[in-house]
């Protein structure tokens, strides 16, 4: 097997992060105390539908403690009434290496691959596997370091004698762990440890025995006494991959720089039986542990009759993450049958699949949702202008109210193009920014006024 340590979840989520919905920034979490799992009214960027946070709090839990692999849960609830931005909460929500994956369930069909190959990769993009190795680590205090300042052109060479309590110890540094004292800025007196595999040096305080220096050391130096007894000790160090990173990885028609372009095309199902095959003896070794994360499907009525088999199908599987999924149809018909179903789910699908509803907005959420997304876009509104926009999200909705901040602003700081660009929004802005841009009932009726004039 190839080196797995090469992207790991955290990395992967940080890339993700930067391409987060920006109509998402202001959500940090559910809002939730996490002893109690009570919502609270307003926290964490979310306002309102409690109960839907409650219920994906429960979830989440039942995720952290690995109860829920292989369960499915709907959103369902009308336009702009969050169910994406509880979503990105429980991302937020769950440890750093648990994979959180979001797919549009039309990106399925879309992308130059079958549309099981794209489902098969994004379950197993959900899907973690925590990888456990030992490497062999010195930890001691720092007696002496010599570096032969000479030798130049990166081969730097140097000796560092390390002590624990009982024996004293010589170590030739590479340039690598001459970089790392460097950039550690170790000295005499400190307590360190080095990874013989990686050379990473880590400082982890100073010596009892120096404690005198402590006003040079500044309040957060720890004071730690040395180790004891044998200077080599082994530690483990634990990373973790998803699955697709494995696959991808091992694909050799591929090679891991397709997990840097996303190209990865489709995966040989050879390759995955052989995966799953190793990542079950690494298992049962305790080597590595599963890791299910979630997978999170938003507009699923868009998925067709075999999307749905697949994932029913999928979900019984061992290797499972929770699926996550949002809908904001009522009665639909199932793509690729004639029949109508709740949320346009094959009712056999259905009856498996936990139900988190939520509802419309009261004024009050309203403006205070939009008064959290001004703040976010730095937007000052005036109390009148907050009131008309509320008025108008209340009327049209949430997401277009939320764009009018926006387009509002804009408008304030080209009227007073001379000033500075944080002008205050008055109503007159947001009234103009209102005529600028329809919203969706409006553009129902323009279109029907002048159906005749367009193409098509
Ligand atoms: P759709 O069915 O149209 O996809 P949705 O239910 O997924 O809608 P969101 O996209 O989550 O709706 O919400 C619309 C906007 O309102 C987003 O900017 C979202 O972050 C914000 N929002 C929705 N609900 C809340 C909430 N309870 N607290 C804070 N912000 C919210």
């Amino acid at each position: 097997m190839a080196n797995l340590g090469i992207t790991t979840i955290g990395e992967a989520k940080e890339i993700r992060g930067m391409n987060l919905i920006a109509a998402h920034s202001h959500i940090r979490g559910l809002g939730i105390d996490t002893e109690t799992l009570e919502t609270r009214p307003a926290s964490q960027g979310l306002v309102g539908q409690q109960k839907a946070r409650k219920a994906a709090a429960v979830i989440l839990q039942m995720v952290k403690e690995g109860k829920i692999a292989g369960r499915a849960v709907l959103l369902a609830g009308p336009p702009s009434t969050g169910k994406t931005a509880i979503a990105m909460a429980m991302a937020q929500s769950l440890g750093s290496d648990v994979p959180f994956t979001m797919l549009a369930a039309s990106e399925i069909f879309s992308l130059e691959m079958s549309k099981t190959e794209a489902l098969t990769q994004a379950f197993r993009r959900s899907i973690g596997v925590r990888i456990k190795e030992e490497t062999e680590v010195i930890e001691g205090e720092v007696v002496e370091i010599q570096i032969d300042r000479s030798v130049t052109g990166g081969n730097k060479q140097g000796k560092l004698t390390l002590k624990t309590q009982d024996m004293e110890t010589m170590y030739d540094l590479g340039t690598k762990m001459i970089e790392s004292l460097s950039k550690e800025k170790v000295m005499a007196g400190d307590i360190i440890s080095i990874d013989k595999s990686s050379g990473k040096i880590t400082k982890l305080g100073r010596s009892f025995t120096k404690s005198r220096d402590y006003d040079a050391m500044g309040p957060d130096t720890k004071f730690i006494q040395c180790p004891e007894g044998e200077i080599q000790t082994r530690k483990e160090v634990v990373h973790t991959v998803s699955l697709h990173e494995i696959d991808v990885i091992n694909s050799r028609t591929q090679g891991f720089l397709a997990l840097f372009s996303g190209d990865t095309g489709e995966i040989r199902s050879e390759v995955r039986d052989q995966i799953n095959t190793k990542v079950g003896e690494w298992k049962e070794e305790g080597k590595a542990e599963i890791v299910p994360g979630v997978l999170f499907i938003d507009e699923v009525h868009m998925l067709d009759i075999e999307c749905f088999s697949y994932i029913n199908r999928a979900l019984e599987s061992e290797l499972a993450p929770i699926v996550i999924m949002a809908s904001n149809r009522g009665n639909t018909t199932i793509r690729g049958t004639a029949y109508k179903s709740p949320h346009g789910l094959p009712l056999d699908f259905l009856d498996r699949v936990l139900i988190m509803p939520t509802y419309p907005y009261g004024p009050d959420e309203i403006r205070e949702i939009l008064s959290i997304r001004a703040q976010e876009e730095e937007v000052t509104l005036s109390p009148d202008a907050l009131a008309l926009l509320t008025k108008i999200a209340q009327e049209t909705s949430l997401r277009y109210g939320s764009h009018l901040i926006t387009a509002a602003s804009l408008v304030a700081s080209k009227r007073s193009q001379n000033k500075s660009a944080s002008e205050v929004v008055q109503v007159a802005d947001v009234q103009r920014s209102y005529q600028l841009f329809l919203d969706q009932n409006r553009s129902v009726k323009f279109l029907q006024e002048y159906e005749k004039r367009f193409i098509g």
